[in-house]
């Protein structure tokens, strides 16, 4: 589903990402750890395709497509799903316009029909209840107001509606109270756990991999995946940190 070989990366000619490799395949979770400033976004940011992110070497597969040469908007019509670590508030957009216009304009870059207005109140409905958002929160405008948690749930509503084939998500658990975090995994679980889809969740917590099993676990540091393991390696770096697993690096 997505293939990144070599990837390199710089902001302001500074070096982030020194050379990524990760082969991600239909039905399968990845989780990506590190310590802070270890180029887990800027990751998550070039695959989405923020501006600002130079691109020096390597390269990035998508269902078959170049993902690098994709406009955002063209990397998200293909299936591309990108939950922000810090999720931004649109003043004067509320979350159902939003959301109905990002879906429509998917459905019609794959040439599918738009979705009613009655259907998508229903679509919207069954999201936000599965979430515990209120449906009033997504007449307001777009995050405003909301939450940390709020937002967090909010995106894990976005991507129920969106229904993308790979989702990459950044942080998706920070903020979150006990019973949020159980919520909002068991939406992961139920959107994206399935045989043609497939999770990116950069965490820095054992707590959310409770709830969503990762397949396979990497460790960022230094702009490079230093190693790569099952479950168990979230563990362990639950228990004694990152240091023994940089040091056997090293
Ligand atoms: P992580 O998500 O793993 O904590 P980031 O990808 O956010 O790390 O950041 C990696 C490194 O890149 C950090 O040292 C950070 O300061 C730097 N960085 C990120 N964005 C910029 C930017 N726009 N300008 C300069 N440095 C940046
Ligand atoms: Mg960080
Ligand atoms: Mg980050």
């Amino acid at each position: 589903m997505l293939k990144v070989e070599g990837l390199q990366a710089e902001v302001d000619g500074k070096s982030i990402l020194q050379g990524v490799w990760l082969d991600v395949r239909p039905g399968e979770i990845h989780a990506i750890m590190g310590p802070n400033g270890a180029g887990k976004s800027t990751l998550a940011n070039v695959l989405g395709g923020k501006p600002g992110y130079d691109v020096t070497q390597g390269s990035a597969t998508f269902l078959g497509k170049d993902l690098l040469e994709l406009l955002p908007h063209e990397r998200a019509n293909a299936g591309l799903f990108q939950g922000f670590q810090y999720p931004v508030e649109i003043p004067g957009v509320s979350n159902l316009q939003f959301l109905r216009t990002a879906l429509n304009a998917q459905r019609i870059s794959r040439g599918e029909k738009e979705l009613s207005g009655a259907a998508f109140l229903k679509l919207a409905r069954v999201q936000a209840a599965a979430l515990g958002l209120d449906m009033e929160m997504l007449k307001r405008p777009v995050n405003v107001g909301f939450s940390g948690g709020e937002k967090k749930r909010n995106e894990m509503v976005q991507m129920g509606i969106i229904d993308p084939a790979l989702a990459i998500l950044d942080e998706t658990d920070s903020g979150l109270d006990i019973d949020a975090l159980r919520t909002v995994g068991e939406g992961i679980n139920r959107i994206m756990r399935k045989q043609d889809k497939a999770v990116i969740l950069i965490t820095h917590y054992q707590r959310l991999l409770d709830y969503v099993r990762p397949d396979f676990v990497h460790i960022l540091a230094d702009g490079r995946i230093l190693r790569s393991g099952g479950a168990e390696l979230a563990l362990s770096l639950e228990a004694d940190g990152y240091a023994p697993l940089l040091e056997n690096v090293a």
